[in-house]
């Protein structure tokens, strides 16, 4: 995502592009990234400063810590920017900057809900679908 830096104004403007998820290369053993990564940015300008209010939704295909179980996650995140056009060039290029902040907001822990109950330490019963039968 490129924008010229004298075209920022005041007035936000809204750009949004579709960035394929293998180019941002931000899979792990646990959690990957599939499809598109959509990015929808509003921008604008106040003096000096751009301020940029990012949209990440990303599609992620992971396997839960807790049942072992794999999931399909939509997850969407926002993120704020602020620079200084004295340190841009003619250009604003924000895609490594989001890229970084996903990166910084990974999950410690990968999750298939937040709520997961998670395996019976005996019998590895699924306590999400299954009943555990140990007694
Ligand atoms: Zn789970
Ligand atoms: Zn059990």
């Amino acid at each position: 995502m490129r924008i010229e830096v004298d075209k920022i104004k005041e007035e936000e403007i809204e750009l949004t592009e579709d960035i394929k998820a293998e180019n941002w290369d931000l899979s792990s053993f646990d959690v990957k990234f599939v499809g598109n990564i959509h990015l929808c940015c509003r921008i604008s300008r106040i003096g000096k400063e751009i301020v940029v209010n990012a949209e990440v939704t990303s599609v992620r295909e992971i396997v839960c810590s807790r049942c072992l179980t794999q999931a399909n996650q939509t997850v969407k995140q926002d993120f704020k920017l602020f620079l200084n056009v004295n340190d841009l060039g003619n250009f604003l290029d924000v895609d490594e900057a989001l890229r970084e902040e996903v990166l910084l907001n990974f999950p410690m822990k990968v999750l298939c809900s937040p709520d997961c109950k998670g395996l019976c330490a005996v019998c590895k019963a699924n306590l999400n679908t299954d009943k555990c039968k140990c007694k």
